[in-house]
């Protein structure tokens, strides 16, 4: 069979590009399927920690950067209650530039040889005696090669047309205005809010300059009955840009959105030919539904094993299954584990109970900064657990057996 490329990507969100930048790099042949019409003013997201500036090789002080938070406050919007995790338990977190950081991408693919083909949706992977063999897209246009990669984000037609599944797929509608002509902002401190109106969620704030900010919200259904009872996220945002008098006078700049899942990896995401990549495959981290990094990590590990593949001439499932044994053993897929576990045991123990109590509970100085760090990046140590065990065991007995089971494999 004669083939267009050595891989085929779908989808230009961070998991795609990168993919598509490695794998380029490497020599592959690659080709890059996009339904919109240009990687960028899409939602790329923007807060990351350290390693997201090292998997994409540029340096904090670069044009990639859009600033640098020294801490990150948690605070409950009805009463005022507040957590402050300083740089000691965080390291650096930063705010992308998402245009210039996906021109980046897609410049070094181009690069290296890559092709992108905009406004062209995947509709469906073509399969041959049960090996995925290319893509189909738009009307009746295809493309064929060797290894297919959805990273075509959370409603991936890639993987609903390869056959994979997610049992208990859980997923975080977010919504997220940029705003211009604040004032008085403190561009050092990025803000976690929680609070009645935001449901299973928090609203967050990112400054980007005294005048400049991210305000978003994120929320998870636990039910359609707790949903329905939620204002709608945007007037969230525009309540909160009223009552706050450093956002009073904002102007909306741009306005984006998106669905991120949160209840970890999925339980397979590669067979003969095909692998997913990103939010396709649940490779984010749950709790805080940042995606970012883990795309970036995956796509890397990704075309590393697409250039072994080649070199193999082998892309059964077992071979590509080698990519997804590697990426399950790393810390990071680890850690996106034991976060969707705890999201899925927070999302039912939401259906019946108030998440915004717990969350007053935590805010109301009763758990430390390190713990409530450890806990969001899923790898909370033997120290945390009895903390937890021994001041909050009513709480986590409510929140139920797979947050504890999700807190304690994090611990050894
Ligand atoms: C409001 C909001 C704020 C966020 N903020 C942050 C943050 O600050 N930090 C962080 O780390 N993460 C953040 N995230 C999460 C992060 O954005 C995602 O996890 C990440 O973008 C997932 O990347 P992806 O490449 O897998 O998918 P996506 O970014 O969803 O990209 C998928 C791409 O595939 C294309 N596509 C879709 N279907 C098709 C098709 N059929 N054919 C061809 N192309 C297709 C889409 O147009 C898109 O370009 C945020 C998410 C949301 C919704």
């Amino acid at each position: 069979m004669t083939f267009d490329a050595d891989i085929i990507i779908a989808g230009t969100g961070p998991a795609g590009l990168m993919t598509a930048e490695q794998a380029a790099a490497r020599g592959l042949k690659t080709i890059v399927l996009e339904k919109r019409e240009r990687v960028t003013d899409s939602l790329m997201g923007e807060l990351v920690t350290d390693k997201a500036l090292r998997f994409l090789r540029v340096k904090p002080s670069s044009e990639y950067i859009g600033n640098k938070y020294t801490r990150i406050i948690g605070e409950s919007l009805d009463t005022g209650a507040n957590i402050i995790v300083d740089r000691t338990h965080l390291g650096n977190s930063y705010l992308l530039d998402e245009d210039k950081c996906q021109e980046l991408m897609r410049d070094r693919a181009i690069s290296h040889g890559a092709e992108f083909r905009y406004r062209s949706r995947v509709s469906s992977v073509i399969k041959e005696d049960k090996q995925v063999v290319g893509l189909r897209y738009n009307k009746d246009d295809e493309v064929r090669g060797p290894l297919s990669v959805g990273a075509d984000g959370s409603f991936s037609r890639v993987s609903e047309t390869a056959g994979f599944t997610h049992p208990k797929w859980l997923l975080s509608y977010g919504y997220r205005f940029k705003l211009v002509g604040c004032k008085d902002i403190d561009p050092d401190t990025a803000y976690f809010y929680v609070g009645k109106d935001v449901g299973l969620g928090y609203l967050w704030l990112y400054p980007r300059s005294e005048s400049e900010i991210n305000l978003g919200i994120g929320r998870v259904p636990s039910s359609k009955h707790n949903w329905e009872r939620l204002p709608p996220m945007r007037d969230v945002l525009r309540k909160y840009m009223k009552t706050h008098p450093e956002t009073q006078n904002a102007r909306i700049g741009s306005v984006n959105g998106g669905v991120v899942p949160c209840a970890g990896i999925i339980p397979r995401f590669t067979n003969a030919g095909v692998s997913l990549c990103g939010n396709a495959a649940g490779q984010v981290s749950s709790i805080v539904g940042g995606g970012v990094t883990t795309c970036f990590h995956a796509g890397i590990m990704l075309a590393k094993h697409a250039k072994r593949m080649a070199d193999e001439g082998d892309y059964s499932s077992k071979s590509v299954g080698r990519y997804e044994k590697e990426y399950r053993s790393t810390k990071i897929a680890n850690n996106i584990s034991n976060t969707g576990k705890g999201m899925w045991a927070v999302s039912k123990f939401a259906m019946h109970n108030d998440p915004i109590a717990a969350a007053e509970l935590v805010l109301g100085g009763k758990l430390d900064a390190k713990v409530l760090n450890e806990l969001i990046q899923g790898h909370a140590g033997v120290s945390t657990i009895m903390t937890l065990v021994s001041e909050f065991l009513p709480m986590v007995m409510k929140i139920s057996v797979g947050y504890m089971k999700s807190v304690a494999i994090s611990g050894v």
